[in-house]
């Protein structure tokens, strides 16, 4: 990990990173101090969460002195939208540039009454999964809670007013393996969840399989959802996919989404993508079937969208619906997911910063 001092963790407290009542605390000392009156916490959180603001010029029922004191004393960490694409099937992409100039990527996917907000955890990947953009991007920095925050809040904003529309959902499955950051994560989750009241059923969080971070999001009270990236039912298999094999082997990983099952009684989503002649043959199907068909489980089967220098190829449908019906024969549940955005390179696993031209 990079050893520079993140922008926000010296100077003025980032509020997007507080928990709700942390931030309630702060701002209420902050104005009691100014012999402000209590009524005008309730205004500072209204802005915050319900306007979505980026910056306390907008709060416009605050005297205009007390916004700016305030602008001095909290941020609101606005990103810069550094680019922004939109595919022919109506997915947005945005490139965000943060503080310290690092840049991560989040997706705005509409799918009927729907619109999923795929976020990042990480600027690039330390995990290596060799079929992912990002895994071969390497690993920059963690983000904070309130950059993980920020990207909710200013595409609900984009939203908001060029889709005319709110977000619904949010997936963890952008840039980064949220659970190699856990505590900005489980921050960014208890903000979005309970200061922007996204429901915690609404947001998913997509891991490589790190158990230590699956136990914590079962011992959570919140039923947040989870999604575990499978891509292979035998061990060496997925060992040359996923070094994280290594690590967390199948059965300890799937012993966790046990404990999870346990706790929340929410069903889990295994991802799996299929590239041709690597793990998209029907007997793996019936191995995937063997270590899953006892699971309160999903399986999203995603042809694999290609990257640069690698010298496979995406499963073809004929593939994909056979490796599908294989499961469904075993009593599992599957769907095929079509790839969102692969026009302007926004689909799973082809997030990976290009300065200058990032959909290139
Ligand atoms: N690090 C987390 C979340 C980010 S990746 C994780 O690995 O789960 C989101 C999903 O996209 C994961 O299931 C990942 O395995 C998948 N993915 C990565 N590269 C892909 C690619 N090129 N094609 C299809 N899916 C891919
Ligand atoms: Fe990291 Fe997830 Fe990509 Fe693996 S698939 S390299 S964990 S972002």
């Amino acid at each position: 990990m990079s050893q520079k001092t993140l922008p926000e963790t010296t100077g003025p407290a980032a509020l997007l990173g507080l928990a709700p009542q942390e931030l309630r605390r702060s701002v209420t000392s902050w104005l009691e101090a100014r012999g402000e009156p209590a009524y005008r916490t309730d205004q500072v959180e209204h802005w915050v969460y319900g306007q979505a603001a980026r910056s306390f010029d907008e709060a416009t029922t605050l005297p205009t002195e007390l916004r700016a004191e305030l602008g001095a004393a909290f941020r609101l960490t606005p990103l810069e939208a550094a680019w922004t694409a939109r595919s022919s099937d109506g997915t947005v992409k945005h490139l965000w540039r943060l503080e310290d100039g690092e840049q991560v990527e989040s997706v705005l996917i509409p799918a009927g009454d729907r619109l999923t907000l795929c976020l990042s955890s990480q600027v690039g990947c330390a995990l290596g999964c060799r079929f992912c953009a990002t895994g071969s991007f390497g690993f920059r920095r963690h983000l904070t809670a309130a950059e993980i925050v920020a990207q909710y809040r200013d595409s609900l904003r984009f939203a908001r007013e060029e889709m005319g529309r709110p977000i619904t959902n949010l997936v963890f499955m952008g840039m980064g393996e949220p659970l190699a950051n856990p505590e900005p994560l489980f921050a960014a989750l208890e903000v979005l969840h309970e200061g922007f009241g996204v429901g915690a059923r609404r947001i998913t969080v997509s891991t490589v399989g790190l158990v230590p971070g699956i136990l914590e999001l079962a011992r959570r009270p919140e039923p947040f959802g989870l999604a575990v990236s499978l891509h292979a039912p035998l061990s060496e298999l997925r060992a040359a996919l996923m070094p994280i094999e290594r690590r967390y082997p199948l059965p300890e990983l799937l012993a966790a989404v046990r404990e999870y099952l346990d706790r929340k009684g929410r069903r889990v989503t295994f991802e799996y993508t299929l590239i041709e002649g690597i793990n998209d043959s029907t007997e793996l199907a019936d191995s995937l079937a063997d270590i899953t068909s006892d699971l309160m489980c999903f399986i999203n089967l995603i042809p694999w969208n290609p990257i640069p220098d690698r010298p496979w190829r995406s499963s073809p449908p004929e593939r994909v619906e056979a490796f599908a019906r294989a499961l469904h024969r075993r009593g599992v549940s599957a769907a095929v997911r079509e790839p969102r955005g692969r026009d302007i390179a926004a689909a799973c696993g082809q997030l990976r910063l290009e300065h200058g031209d990032p959909a290139s």
